[in-house]
């Protein structure tokens, strides 16, 4: 069928040359064909021998491999059958952490409080945040990640790097009430974030965000203070929300304006934080009421199964809330909660959490954990006109997975492939915004030698420490 096709084709031109002006093909930078492609545009539906064609940053077309005629590009990728899918998106980390990944894995208690904090009060400078953040940009560009949303500090030095490796971010300055690595005063992130928005505000990759830390460790006037950032400049608002069954408790004690028997997200609503542009991550311990709130305020929620189970920190009802109708997006976390931050293994988690919660394997099916990872997550950051599908008219953010590898053979279900036996390493290409970043399985944006001469130091200077604390 397809030799007919082609044949017919060759003698149209043929004829079209003796007789008729030839229609110039039109000039675009990037086809990529004989793709699986799985548009995630809502229709459930795969295209099989599926060409994609990219014109500057956008899609200027897709479906069968016919239409590839009609363009002449720069740079032809063969995927050879290969999914081809949007990006994957990751909705909740703190990617300079990655410095510290491995460390305090033996049961400390509260180890948030207990080891993390006093771990990066020690650790962190301006360049390790910004080494360790070009190393998790990478990790993050490799496994098919085309945007990672940070909560941290020095978080212009974190757009950097990410930046750099030419991924997406939604950055978020954070706002804590002690004193931090870049700011001697309590609060002070907030000065810091807006200078950080006002000077990355318009560029092509990151998008500026302000990231009140969590209820427990934000005082009520400081966290309007910083939706109030967020809503004037019409940036993200990121936060930590009902991820531990403690959270009221020690909310309770640091705000005087939390009422008795009230849970923290009946406490924000009350104070008038919830608006539609916050991005919650965890929403672990929560009612039908609570839910209910979410909702009507538009909450966008960061799903972190990983290391909300690894961490012991409880089960979120995502499933719940996605068949609510609240915009759901997986994350990862940092890399000491979740170590991993690929999103391909975070669909497999995200299904184990809602089946075992539910007592039900129907929960979550294949497609729904490829929408979670992918168009789900935009829906989160409020960015699904512009990515999270593969669609005419959006931006070029586009991953291919090999499925000719052991894992992934047979590949009788594209979207159970990804969910269930993926794993990141059988990504073979990233493109983010037109410009593929990772060719057959190679960053092209940076040299990992060049990076190993400064992350080298970074993780010896940091081993060396952690000895000091056990
Ligand atoms: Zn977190």
């Amino acid at each position: 069928m397809k030799i007919i096709t082609k044949t017919l084709m060759a003698s149209c031109i043929a004829c079209a040359c003796a007789s008729l002006p030839v229609l110039a093909a039109e000039k675009v930078d990037l086809i990529i064909t004989n793709a699986q492609i799985l548009p995630m545009d809502g229709q459930q539906r795969v295209i099989d021998d599926g060409a994609i064609v990219v014109k500057g940053n956008k899609i200027v077309a897709l479906g069968e491999m016919k239409i590839a005629s009609q363009y002449e590009a720069k740079r032809t990728i063969d995927a050879g059958g290969d999914i081809v899918m949007p990006g994957m998106i990751n909705t909740h980390n703190h990617i300079p952490m990655v410095a510290f990944r491995g460390l305090g894995e033996n049961g400390v208690e509260n180890r948030l409080i207990n080891f993390m904090f006093p771990l990066e009060k020690e650790m962190l400078s301006r360049d390790l945040i910004r080494t360790a953040s070009r190393h998790a940009a990478m990790e993050l560009a490799l496994s098919g990640v085309t945007l990672i949303t940070d909560m941290y500090y020095h978080e212009d030095e974190v757009a950097k790097s990410v930046a750099e490796v030419g991924i997406r971010g939604v950055l978020g300055e954070t706002v804590i009430g002690f004193p931090v690595v870049d700011a001697k005063q309590p609060y002070g992130g907030l000065e810091y974030a807006e200078k950080f928005i006002d000077e990355w505000k318009d560029h092509p990759l990151i998008t500026p965000a302000v990231a009140p830390h969590a209820p427990y460790t934000v005082s009520a006037e400081w966290l309007i203070k910083a939706k109030d950032l967020a809503v004037e400049k019409q940036v993200p608002l990121l936060t930590h929300l009902a991820e531990f069954t403690w959270e009221e408790s020690k909310t309770d004690a640091f705000s005087e304006q939390m009422q008795p028997g009230q849970s923290v997200i009946e406490y924000l609503d009350s104070i008038g934080f919830l608006v539609d542009n916050l991005v919650a991550a965890h929403v672990n311990h929560l009612d039908e009421q609570d839910m209910a709130l979410l909702k009507k305020h538009g909450v966008g929620i960061a799903h972190n199964p990983k290391a909300n189970t690894k961490g012991n920190n409880g089960y979120s009802p995502s499933w719940d809330m996605v068949n609510k109708g609240l915009d759901v997006g997986l994350g990862t976390d940092g890399p000491m909660s979740s170590n991993q931050m690929d999103i391909i293994n975070v669909m497999g988690y995200a299904a184990v959490v809602a089946r075992t919660n539910h007592g039900d394997n129907a929960k979550f099916t294949p497609y729904e954990l490829v929408e979670l990872a992918t168009i789900g997550g935009a829906r989160v950051l409020d960015m699904d006109d512009e990515i999270g599908s593969l669609e005419v008219g959006k931006k070029a953010d586009i991953v291919i997975v090999d499925t000719d590898a052991p894992n992934t053979q047979p590949n009788y279900d594209p979207f159970a492939t990804l969910a269930f036996s993926a794993y990141p390493q059988n990504v073979t290409h990233t493109i983010v915004d037109g410009k593929v970043i990772v060719a057959d399985g190679k960053l092209t944006t940076v040299s990992q030698q060049a990076h190993d001469k400064e992350w080298l130091p970074v993780t010896k200077k940091v081993g060396e420490f952690a000895k000091t604390l056990n």
